[in-house]
C-alpha cells in the first residue's frame, strides 16, 4: 500500500506586491520507494529539508521526484535530487522548452535536462505500484496529477487544482484555458475522492461536497515594534 505524507501544506493565500507561492509537497512511500511531488518553492527550501530530517531521511534516500508542472513554486528545489528519477508529463516538458512562460523557472531546466527523466505521455502510465499519471491540462498545457490508491483514491493534483473553491465550482483561477480546466476539474472528481491540491489542504469529497481534512491556519509573526492592526502576530486561517 502507499502511504502519503504531506511534508508542506499549500496555502491559497496572495499578497497584494507578490504570489505566495506557497505549494504543496507531498512524499509518497512504498515499501522502500520514496517518490517526492513537487519540490515547493525557494522559500520552502529549509523547510522542506527540515521535514525530510524529522523522518530521518536525506534528499538523496528520495529516489523520485514527480513534477505536475514547471512554475518556480513547484520545482524551485529540484537541485537538492540529483540523485533522483524526475518523471513529468512530456507535453510539459516540451512546452516549457519552446514557449516562453515567465512563470516557469528556467534556471531549473538545464539542471532537469542533466538529470535522470522519464516523460509520461498518457493516464495510467505507473510512477509507483499504485501511483499512476493522470493528465489533468488547463493551468498549463501539460499540467498532470498523480492518482494514488492508498484503500482511498487520492489525487495530488498540482496546480490544476489549486484549491477548495476550485474543487467545488469547476471555476479555476490562473489558467491558460478556463473550459479545459474545467474538464480536468471534472476528470479528478470522477477518479478521486480525496484531493490534495496545489494550494490548500487535503480536501474530502462526500457526495458532492468539498470538506477540507485538518487546519491550515499560517501565522505571521512580525519583529517587535512593528505592528498591523493593533497587533504584532498576524493569524491567516482559512474559513471553512
Ligand atoms: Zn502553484
Amino acid at each position: 500500500m502507499v502511504k502519503i505524507d504531506v511534508l508542506f501544506h499549500g496555502f491559497p493565500g496572495k499578497a497584494s506586491n507578490t504570489f505566495l507561492g506557497w505549494s504543496t509537497i507531498v512524499l509518497l512511500r512504498r515499501e522502500k520507494r520514496l517518490c517526492l511531488v513537487d519540490t515547493g518553492g525557494h522559500g520552502a527550501r529549509l523547510w522542506l529539508l527540515q521535514a525530510l530530517k524529522d523522518r530521518g531521511l536525506h534528499p538523496n534516500d528520495v529516489d523520485s521526484v514527480f513534477l505536475t508542472h514547471l512554475h518556480f513554486d513547484h520545482i524551485a528545489n529540484v537541485s537538492l535530487f540529483p540523485r533522483a528519477m524526475f518523471y513529468l508529463g512530456q507535453v510539459e516538458w516540451e512546452y516549457a522548452n519552446t514557449v516562453e512562460d515567465p512563470v516557469v523557472q528556467e534556471g531549473v531546466l538545464p539542471l532537469l535536462r542533466a538529470f535522470k527523466k522519464t516523460l509520461l505521455k498518457k493516464d495510467g502510465e505507473e510512477v509507483l505500484p499504485g501511483v499512476s499519471f493522470l493528465l489533468t491540462p488547463g493551468h498549463t498545457p501539460g499540467s498532470a496529477s498523480l492518482l494514488v490508491d492508498e484503500g482511498i483514491k487520492t489525487a495530488i493534483s498540482g496546480d490544476a487544482i489549486k484549491n477548495r473553491v476550485e474543487l467545488a465550482t469547476g471555476n479555476v483561477g490562473m489558467t491558460q484555458a478556463a473550459e479545459v480546466s474545467r474538464k480536468s476539474v471534472e476528470k479528478v472528481k470522477a477518479l478521486a475522492a480525496r484531493v490534495l491540491p496545489g494550494h490548500d489542504c487535503a480536501l474530502r469529497l462526500e457526495g458532492g461536497r468539498v470538506v477540507p481534512e485538518g487546519d491550515n491556519t499560517i501565522t505571521i509573526t512580525l519583529p517587535d515594534g512593528i505592528t498591523i492592526g493593533g497587533g504584532n502576530v498576524v493569524d491567516l486561517r482559512l474559513d471553512r
